[in-house]
């Protein structure tokens, strides 16, 4: 027998006019260029995400067409996210530190019609050249004042929404539409998309403030580190509006010191971001003696927190949550916090339970699997390969059968490649990836792109990439290399080599020559083995 409820389709426009009604006070600070600060409120965003969608609809955006954005945090990238899905289009974030050719890849792939730009990074778009998706329109983020000189055919965005009406009869569209899209560079190979819709993104919104009840209050700040280009921005734009927290957004000024006077003015309550931001917070603070105004709050995640910091941070009386999480989930996982039995436990109890991944938010499911797909048990030991399952969870990605196929088991899972152990009482623990991957300030380095890579220099016979832990970068990696001959490369001659196909950031740290790699027994190289011989190394920095 079915239940006799009414069906309404989730829709994401509704949770800006829900925040426009019930939390008119509250909205967005964006930090500025010039270091001013510009203060919107959610009435009068809904009203110019109207002005957006019926502009848009006017420049012949229709239904499913990709649009997308290359911009940091601010409260216009904030209007595209609603005003682009309003309209039953798909706002496509693209990670600005991406290489060139990855972000070409990406233009191609997802069928841009439309490009947003920071007027920062209308010169990352000039040097696409030629390579730029044939008559894709460019959209300047700023008002007519700030356009940059260009010899792109720009249009500002300001001029571009001001002439439209400030309310929109959106359509409902079925909650299975697709709404947003962001690609992961986490495996080999090219970029692969996760194309969220309006129902994963609304339940995600609503899972994320159940598991993060210190994070969200009424009337008080959230300010996403992460950015609107990495995943959502782990939900924020849609869950702060959601539960009435006004979001501050920080721009591209990132660093410890800017990051900290932006917390101290604004009294930011809440702030999210990757362990490398806190890293750089954490040494302000240190230097200023004192914790930024009003910071009772923070939520670390995107790659391992370690337990050295989030002491620091409980020790000034911050409460830190632990995230773990995947572009392919929405991103947010588990929460990392103290479970409520051990709420009266001795602080350094609760930091050990607080340096683990945590439990699964209600709505995400797991299961770990040995090497032959055997399910195994929940017991705090057994080791293998974590499973998720959930409505936030992607089925496959858009438009590449392949890739989709290598990460959905025969029941519908999607393998994380992540190694892990569960215990009895859902205690979630990273324990390494399946891949080999290097994580640099919250973003990928594929070891394996950078070894072909490297091998395709004549001086070099074999080689491996591995990560080496780095106290403000998570990783780095290093290459180790058995020359060719007797006539050695240097780092230099690899970097110039290495350089057209990957972002600087993403090159190694150092070449150590060895005379052989060590081997497993199916001929590869073997990375443990590997690692273990490099116990001791330190980083050329770091000498
Ligand atoms: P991304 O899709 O770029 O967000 O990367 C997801 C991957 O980052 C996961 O599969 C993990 O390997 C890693 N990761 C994210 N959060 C954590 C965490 N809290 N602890 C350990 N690894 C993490």
């Amino acid at each position: 027998m079915q239940g006799m409820m009414m069906h309404r389709d989730l829709r994401i426009i509704d949770i800006l006019t829900f925040a426009a009604e019930a939390y008119g006070d509250q909205g967005i600070v964006s930090a500025c260029e010039d270091g001013s600060r510009h203060r919107i409120s959610y009435p009068q965003v809904l009203g110019r995400v109207a002005q957006l969608s019926h502009a848009l609809v006017a420049m012949g955006v229709q239904p499913g067409d990709r649009i997308g954005t290359l911009a940091w945090n601010s409260f216009r990238h904030f209007e595209l996210y609603y005003g682009i899905s309003a309209i039953g289009a798909v706002c496509h974030t693209l990670n600005l530190r991406l290489p060139r050719e990855q972000l070409i890849y990406m233009l191609h792939h997802a069928e841009d019609r439309v490009l947003f730009v920071d007027p920062s990074l209308v010169s990352l778009v000039e040097g696409m050249g030629d390579d730029l998706p044939a008559g894709i329109r460019l959209i300047v983020l700023c008002d007519a004042n700030d356009m940059p000189e260009s010899s792109l055919d720009l249009v500002c965005y300001e001029d571009l929404i001001a002439p439209q009406p400030a309310q929109y009869d959106w359509p409902r569209w079925p909650e299975d539409t697709a709404a947003g899209l962001c690609y992961t560079s986490g495996t080999t190979g090219p970029p692969k998309g996760a194309l969220y819709s309006h129902r994963s993104i609304v339940i995600h919104a609503m899972m994320v403030p159940l598991g993060f009840t210190n994070s969200f209050h009424a009337g008080r700040k959230v300010l996403p580190v992460v950015p609107l280009f990495h995943v959502n921005a782990w939900g924020l734009p849609y869950v702060a509006p959601l539960t009435g927290m006004t979001m501050v957004m920080p721009g591209r000024h990132l660093d410890g010191e800017s990051l900290y006077q932006l917390m101290d003015a604004e009294q930011v309550w809440s702030a999210w971001g990757v362990p490398t931001v806190w890293a750089g917070v954490l040494a302000t603070i240190r230097d200023k003696g004192t914790p930024p105004n009003g910071l009772g709050d923070l939520v670390v995640g995107g790659a391992a927190a370690a337990a050295s910091m989030i002491a620091a941070y409980e020790e000034m009386g911050i409460y830190v949550n632990h995230v773990w999480g995947m572009t392919e989930m929405s991103p947010v996982g588990t929460r990392g916090i103290v479970p409520s039995q051990m709420a009266d436990a001795p602080l350094a109890a609760q930091i050990e339970e607080k340096s683990c991944a945590g439990r699964r938010l209600f709505g995400v499911e797991f299961k770990i699997v040995d090497d032959t797909g055997a399910v195994l048990p929940h017991d705090g030991a057994s080791t293998g390969e974590l499973f998720v399952r959930g409505n936030s969870v992607i089925r496959g990605y858009f438009n590449n059968a392949q890739a989709s196929a290598t990460v959905m088991d025969a029941d519908g899972w999607f393998g994380t490649g992540d190694v892990a152990t569960i215990g009895p009482d859902g205690r979630l623990v990273i324990r390494d990836r399946a891949k080999d991957l290097v994580k640099s300030e919250g973003e990928w380095i594929s070891s394996i792109d950078l070894e072909n890579a490297a091998l395709s220099h004549s001086r070099i016979k074999t080689c491996a990439v591995v990560a080496v832990p780095h106290p403000k970068w998570d990783e780095r990696p290093i290459l180790v290399a058995v020359a060719a001959s007797d006539d050695h490369p240097t780092l230099e001659e690899i970097h110039a080599h290495l350089a057209s196909d990957f972002a600087s950031w993403q090159l190694p740290d150092d070449l150590i020559l060895v005379e052989e790699l060590p081997m497993t027994a199916t001929g590869k190289v073997s990375k443990l083995k590997l690692r273990q011989q490099l116990a001791g190394y330190i980083l050329p920095e770091m000498r």
